[in-house]
């Protein structure tokens, strides 16, 4: 039980949401995020029998990918609360398909479509439905820090060359290059958020945002990624050959790229600092359980004294994760005051404290948290992820910094 549950302002409606999305994530999330971990080969997570289809498709069932879309009738503050609570849920299940679905399934794309203005691109891709799949990709293999660090001086060196690079060709962009084998969700998704240098002298700074259709002629997809953690979430390279797309599929130019990226790293750092605040939830979670079966020295070994402290610190740490991290999304997602800083102290601190709270709790498990018999090595291994995943832990710290 989280301190979510005590919560008297929550509303029916957010009532009822976090125990249907709290269900999604114990009957689904977690059971599948463990099956597809612990394949070898990371394309059978996305082979036609994977267990990730018929999950992505209750997903889409749930009818709550609310984030960026404009037909949801809620308030910006009624969205940016029912995304935490739907975030934090998810994180609890299963990092790794919380955040393919959420920020990757339906967020950026749809939040790009709705700003440009465009009806085509509004109703093919700005609604709440999932029958279109998006990715986001900025990193690219001789740039990851660096297409973060906007307010770095770096950033707007042109001597800095990008792997990504669009060329403005009359009434269409050419795009050239590749971006980083990172993008997740890219193996899977049908259209990209694609955060690239337009050809100049400006560096990144001088960059633009594209809607990029992935059934274009020119675009192909690399093998999905072999990595540590958050297996569930399938992540690979995209390559560009001269992929044309109409000048105004680029929806954000060089002069607004820089506020952009400022507000898409808002909105990002929102949403993992609520996500990760469920995963440190749920290492407390099944510790806390397990402290009560678990028989040492005559006793559970939650009435030993260490352990009690452990836990109890634990909780505390979960706590005040997910108090911070819902505050921040409210602020910078449902008001006009989206502050950078907020959401970069939020997804650094509950980060932080996942992978801390998910190492505590496998100590607690002792030998048996180390084994695929039970589940806190791989929360161990998706939190360990998640203190580089978009943006590494320090370099957004500097970031934040240079904010106050
Ligand atoms: C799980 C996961 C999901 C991801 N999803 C996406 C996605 O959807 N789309 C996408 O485009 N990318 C994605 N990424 C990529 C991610 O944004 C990059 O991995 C991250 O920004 C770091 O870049 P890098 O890996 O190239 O490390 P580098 O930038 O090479 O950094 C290596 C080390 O050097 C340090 N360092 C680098 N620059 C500085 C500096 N200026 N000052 C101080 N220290 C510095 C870093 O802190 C780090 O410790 C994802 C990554 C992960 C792990």
């Amino acid at each position: 039980m989280s301190s979510i549950d005590f919560e008297t302002e929550l509303s029916e409606t957010e009532q009822a949401v976090q125990e249907t999305v709290h269900r999604f994530a114990e009957e689904v999330l977690r059971p599948v995020g463990q099956e597809l971990d612990k394949m070898p080969d990371p394309q059978q997570t996305i082979d036609d029998d994977s267990a990730v289809w018929p999950a992505l498709k209750k997903y889409a069932e749930l009818g709550i990918n609310t984030l960026g879309a404009d037909d949801t009738g809620l308030s910006p503050v009624e969205n940016a609360r029912l995304s935490a609570i739907i975030h934090e849920e998810m994180g609890w299940g299963d990092a790794g398909l919380a955040m393919v679905m959420t920020a990757q399934g339906g967020g950026i794309v749809t939040w790009l479509a709705n700003i440009s203005g465009k009806a085509e691109l509004i109703s093919r891709y700005g609604g709440s439905d999932l029958s279109e799949f998006g990715c986001w990709a900025i990193t690219e293999p001789d740039h990851g820090s660096d297409t973060l660090a906007l307010n770095q001086p770096t950033f707007n060196d042109p001597e800095i060359t990008a792997n990504c690079i669009a060329v403005k060709d009359g009434d269409e962009y050419v795009i050239r290059g590749q971006k980083s084998s990172w993008v997740s969700g890219a193996p899977i998704a049908t259209v990209m958020a694609l955060y690239c240098t337009i050809e100049g002298n400006r560096g990144f700074e001088g960059g633009g945002i594209a809607v990029v259709p992935l059934n274009l002629p020119g675009v192909s997809k690399g093998k999905p990624l072999n990595k540590l953690g958050q297996r569930s979430m399938t992540q690979g390279e995209v390559f560009f050959d001269e992929v044309r797309i109409p000048a105004d599929y680029m929806i954000v130019d060089q002069d607004a790229y820089k506020m952009a990226l400022q507000g898409t790293l808002t909105m990002a750092n929102s949403w993992m600092a609520t996500t990760f605040a469920g995963v440190a939830r749920s290492a407390f979670d099944l510790a806390n359980a397990y402290s009560k079966e678990r028989i040492q020295g005559g006793k559970p070994i939650c009435e030993h004294q260490s352990v009690k402290l452990r836990l109890f610190d634990m909780f505390r740490k979960v706590e005040t994760a997910s108090t911070f991290a819902r505050k921040v999304s409210t602020i910078n997602n449902g008001t006009d005051r989206g502050q950078l800083h907020y959401a970069i102290a939020a997804k650094t601190y509950s980060t932080r404290v996942a992978f801390d709270v998910a190492s505590e709790a496998l100590q607690i498990f002792g030998g048996n948290g180390l084994t695929k018999e039970y589940p806190m090595e791989k929360i161990l291994r998706d939190a360990r992820a998640s203190m580089i995943e978009d943006g590494c832990n320090e370099v957004l710290s500097i970031v934040g910094a240079e904010d106050l």
